[in-house]
């Protein structure tokens, strides 16, 4: 159960509070994020308890249900979150806004010389965020598992020729702290939207995160994931609708569509779609990128390779250069359509 408390209540009132929860045996959790006071509490018999509160001095609103989110609702923040990724009047990118926001560039980081390469061409497609992925997490361990450490410098040298933004996926806590100072956007990828672990510590990094959904995650379990980078401090996330599993095979996943304006009608925060992955694909990238962008995603991530069927990895959905132009291109006029432009 989630207390929205008085932004203004004194902090010894807060404490007494929590202390006489406590007490009573709940366990409690008081969280500041958006200039809001929230106070969550656990346990058996905190609706009763919830409702004794009610009214009593500080408390705003009392929000029902056990296993909710509140931070990464509208309820809590009525407009859209605008999430800025690099540097405000240099190469800044903001996801949430009146443009969408295009993220390309290959499944992994292969050599240097074809990841600077394919960067040049990612820019000159007019995109501003290259993906470059270092730690691979791969189903299985015998797969192509990324550069590792040695990753990092490619992806500097790219940001220093290009000026592109980078993005790029984070596995655990060291791999955190070792792109923290290199990355303009951290990715949480689908097989650890549920490492809560992984997740309150990249509440205190500084940098945009990138949280894609879960394959067998609910909207609702996405959000709360969300809520666990909220509530431990960092409120620039992006949501990603990246594909669930059903009973469908001829795709990889199935892209999942209304997540898109589900989530932007449950949450303030800017939504994403990534269709290379959520189609296994190539020739259904373009149509989904399209389709995303009609249902009003605020931006794309798009794999794309020199040679895609020459990838280490994803190279059956991974898009050409060309391809990846032709997207930009069309979906230009698709957003134009649904009153936005391309980042
Ligand atoms: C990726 O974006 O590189 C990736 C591995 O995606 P996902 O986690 O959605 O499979
Ligand atoms: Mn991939």
């Amino acid at each position: 159960m989630i207390l929205v408390m008085d932004p203004g209540m004194e902090e010894k009132q807060q404490q007494e509070l929590c202390l006489m929860l406590q007490k009573k045996g709940f366990y409690t959790r008081l969280v500041s994020q958006y200039g809001q006071l929230v106070l969550s509490i656990d346990g058996p018999g905190e609706e009763a308890c919830a409702r004794e509160l009610s009214g009593a001095k500080g408390i705003v609103e009392i929000i029902p249900g056990r296993y909710s989110y509140y931070l990464a609702s509208r309820r809590c923040h009525r407009k859209n979150s605008l999430v800025r990724a690099g540097r405000p009047g240099g190469n800044e990118v903001v996801f949430g806004g009146d443009e969408a926001v295009i993220i390309g560039g290959p499944c992994a980081v292969e050599t240097e010389e074809g990841a600077i390469s394919l960067a040049h061409k990612i820019k000159e497609a007019g995109c501003r965020v290259f993906r470059g992925m270092i730690f691979k997490p791969r189903s299985s361990p015998y797969s192509f598992q990324g550069l590792g450490r040695a990753g990092i410098e490619i992806l500097d040298k790219i940001k220093v020729e290009t000026g592109l933004l980078i993005l790029t996926e984070v596995r655990d806590q060291l791999e955190a702290e070792m792109v923290a100072d290199h990355a303009d956007i951290i990715q949480v990828g689908t097989r650890n939207m549920s490492n809560f672990q992984l997740l309150r510590h990249l509440g205190q990094i500084p940098r945009p995160i990138l949280l894609k959904r879960g394959m067998g995650s609910s909207i609702e379990e996405l959000l709360c994931a969300a809520e666990y980078l909220l509530a431990h401090g960092n409120a620039d996330v992006i949501l990603c609708e990246r594909g669930i599993r059903t009973f469908e095979h001829f795709t990889r996943f199935s892209l999942d569509i209304g997540a898109v304006p589900s989530l932007k009608e449950l949450s303030h925060l800017p939504v994403i779609v990534d269709p290379s992955h959520a189609s296994g694909r190539s020739s259904l990238v373009e149509p989904l990128a399209l389709a995303a962008l009609a249902a009003g995603a605020d931006g794309l991530m798009l794999e794309v390779h020199p040679q895609p069927e020459a990838a280490f990895s994803d190279g059956a959905q991974s898009i050409s250069p060309d391809a990846f132009d032709r997207v930009i291109e069309l979906g230009r006029k698709v957003a134009a359509a649904v009153g936005r432009t391309l980042a």
